[in-house]
Formats: C-alpha cells, structure tokens, sequence
C-alpha cells in the first residue's frame, strides 16, 4: 500500500490526462478476485489519517478479513508511468452473470476492462458474455492470461507450447472483439500481444510480464520454468524484483486505457440518450469540469461505520462540490450533496470537490437508488436520466 496525503491526490484527479477508470471481469475461479487483491496490495492507496491509525502492512490484513476487497465499490490504485503519477480507480464488478442492471452500472463508471483468462481452461461462457456486455458499452480491453504456473507445473508445458497456448487465447478473445465491438472498434482494439496489450502471468504468486517488458529486461520463457524449478524463494524473487504483476497490468492499463475525456467523446453518444448537440451533451462529450453537472449513481450502499447510506457513482460533467443542490432525475426530487469523498484504497477521504471524469462518493442522496442520475439543478426537465428507473411510487404499467 502506498501512503499518500489526500491532496496529492487530488492534484492528480484534477488533471484527467491521469485518471483511468478500470474494472477487473472474468470467468468464475479465472483470477479476478486474486488479481484484484495483488494490486490492492502493491499499489493500493492508503491515507496519511488511516495509516496513522494502522499500519499500512496490518491494515491490508485487517481489510482481508473483514472482506471490504470484495465489497467495496471502488479501490483507488496510485501507479507511475513513464515518471507520471496516475490514478487508476478499480471499479467493483458483479462476480456473476446477473440481470438487474448491476453489470451495466459498473460498466458505465469504467472505460477500460482487464479481462482474465485461466490459462488452462481458456476462454469460457462467462468469459464472452462479460467481454460481450463491456464491448456493447464501448468499454476497451486488456488481457490478462493468469495461471500460467498451472501450465508450467501441472502440464510441464515447454516454453513452444506455453507460446502456442498464448496464441490460441488470444486469437479467441480477438476473435470475440471482432464479433462484439461496435463497427469502429472491432480492428482498432484488437489485442496486439507486441505492443503490450496481452499480459501473461500468475496472480497467486504475484508476477507478471508483456511481450514488450520480457524484451525490455531480457527475460525467456525458460527463465520463468527454471524459476519454479529452482523452488518458491526463487519464483518470489522473480514476482518481487523482476517481473511484479502489478507493474505490468498498471503499466498497460496506463498505456491502453483511454483517459476519462477521450473515452467520454466515444462512449458518451453510445450510453446516454440525450441530445448530445445540447450544453450539456458538449460537457459531456469533454468531461468538462466547468460545466453543468452530471453525476450518475452506480451503487448506494451502506457504509457500515456511519451507517448511512453513501452513493458512489462516476462525474461525466461538472464538478462535484460539498453543498450542492442537486436534481435527482428518476426520484424527481431536489436533494443535498452534505458531503464529498474520494476512495483512498477501500476507505473514503473527505474532500470539497471532485471534478468530472472523477468516481466521487457523496453523502445525502437517500433519496437515490443505484442507477440513478443527479444533475444541476439548472437541468430540471432538460436531461434524460442514464438509466430509466421505476419508484414505487409511479404507475407501473404491466401488460398482460
Ligand atoms: P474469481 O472467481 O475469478 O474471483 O477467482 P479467484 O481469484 O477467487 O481464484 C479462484 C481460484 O484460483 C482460487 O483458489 C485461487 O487461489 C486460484 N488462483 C488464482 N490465481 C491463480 C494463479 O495464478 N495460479 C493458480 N495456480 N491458482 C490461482
């Protein structure tokens, strides 16, 4: 875990070329939720506050056990690329395939996807629907290849038939690209392994490597064999000071994942139905901090040491500030912002603002469910909602 003072990152967050906005999606057992805790554990940022109240190195066990890896909605990831400080928010994603409209909300905070494929199993059922559902919200992918250890020591693979097996996982995966990407995406996000795009590499020991890193530090296939040859101290040893996993999958999320404003001009046409000619449709489009906010609420839950209800949810215009009156499109309600947070690691970090292409959590909107839109309230009756919900209180009409 990294410790930072929340300033530093809000510096970062104000300048979006820095921000990326990710979720991990996987077939069951594949590896997400191990990968998921690795990069919480090497790249997870912790507050100055909490890391004075727990040790950095305890604290991630005190999280472990009380399982707020798997429960919170956000885990913010501090990484360095190219000398440049990044923060790259690690969106939560269903663990199954389920139809309440949960996928599509994790998917519309997040712009990139880092799919993870067993090695062994290759790509399964699951693996194409979450790849499917991500591609239909312009969502780009990275690949994750994990378990490789599993082919190098229950198969006894050779270093030919590990690279043949990668090949063959690819070429699914482009395969399922080319079928499911919108017209103008299907060639342009092919994954090419060359440039990085495809990391291979084991999640339980820690380690991880692109094409592009493997020639860079002159590492083989045979070199990765002889380490588990050698035994557990020497696989460590590659994980902790050759290839550690999290540098290599932060390093292409950094590299591959557009920023939140690039992906916005794409993304936003295609996710919301409003009129995109319009003020806001343009604010929108650029992520501009300056104009009129739109804060669509992807989760509300429970914050079980205030026990009030947060929600979280992703800035596509506007700047959220404590204080703001705020409509709340499907409630058709005003409601108060009473105040702002940002995820430092799984924990919230109160803060005044927090600009658009930005994941804020917001204490006040009760009145919200998940998956619903607040807006400025100068947008009363001007803007569609993302997401049409039905309150309990409005007719619902069935037909029969
Ligand atoms: P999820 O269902 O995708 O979240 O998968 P998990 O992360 O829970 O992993 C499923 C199982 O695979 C667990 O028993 C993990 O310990 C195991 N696993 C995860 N990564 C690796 C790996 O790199 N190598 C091996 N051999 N097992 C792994």
């Amino acid at each position: 875990m990294r410790v930072k003072h929340v300033d530093e990152i809000l510096r970062i967050m104000r300048n979006i070329e820095q921000i990326r906005n990710i979720g991990i999606v996987a077939h069951v057992d594949h590896g997400k939720t191990t990968t998921s805790d690795s990069l919480l554990a090497a790249a997870g940022i912790i507050s100055q506050r909490i890391a004075g109240e727990a040790l950095a190195l305890d604290y991630l066990k005190v999280e472990q056990q009380r399982g707020i890896t798997v429960k919170s909605a956000n885990i913010s990831l501090y990484h360095e690329y190219q000398g440049k400080p990044y923060v790259i928010n690690l969106v939560d994603t269903p663990g199954h395939v389920d139809f309440s409209g949960h996928v599509t909300r994790s998917l519309r905070m997040m712009d990139g996807s880092v799919v993870v494929v067993d090695a062994v199993e290759g790509v399964m059922p699951q693996t194409e629907t979450v790849l499917r559902q991500s591609l239909e919200e312009r969502v780009r992918p990275i690949l994750f290849i994990n378990k490789v250890d599993r082919l190098i020591k229950e198969l006894k693979y050779t270093p030919q038939q590990i690279q043949q097996r990668f090949v063959e996982i690819i070429k699914e995966v482009n395969h399922l690209i080319s079928l499911y990407a919108d017209p103008e995406f299907k060639k342009k996000w092919q994954l090419d392994p060359a440039s990085g795009m495809v990391i291979f590499g084991s999640a339980r020991d820690k380690w991880g490597i692109s094409i592009p890193l493997a020639q860079k530090r002159g590492i083989k296939f045979s070199d990765i064999i002889e380490a588990y040859k050698r035994g557990k101290e020497a696989v460590e040893e590659f994980a902790t000071k050759v290839a550690p996993l999290h540098e290599a999958l932060l390093d292409a999320v950094v590299k591959f994942i557009p920023n939140p404003r690039e992906a916005q001009r794409y993304r936003i046409p295609k996710i919301w139905k409003g009129d995109i000619n319009s003020e806001v449709g343009k604010a929108m489009l650029e992520a501009d901090p300056n104009g009129p906010l739109v804060y669509a609420i992807s989760f509300m839950r429970v914050d079980p040491k205030i026990r009030r209800l947060v929600a979280t949810g992703r800035i596509f215009s506007g700047t959220l500030h404590q204080g703001d009156e705020v409509w709340l499109v499907n409630a058709r309600k005003n409601a108060k912002v009473l105040q702002v947070s940002i995820y430092m690691g799984p924990d919230r970090e109160v803060v005044d603002e927090i600009p658009a292409g930005n994941i804020a959590a917001a204490l006040g909107l009760e009145d919200a469910r998940a998956g619903e839109t607040a807006v400025a309230t100068s947008l009363k009756d001007k803007v569609p909602p993302f997401e049409k919900l039905h309150y309990v209180s409005e007719p619902v009409v069935t037909v029969a």
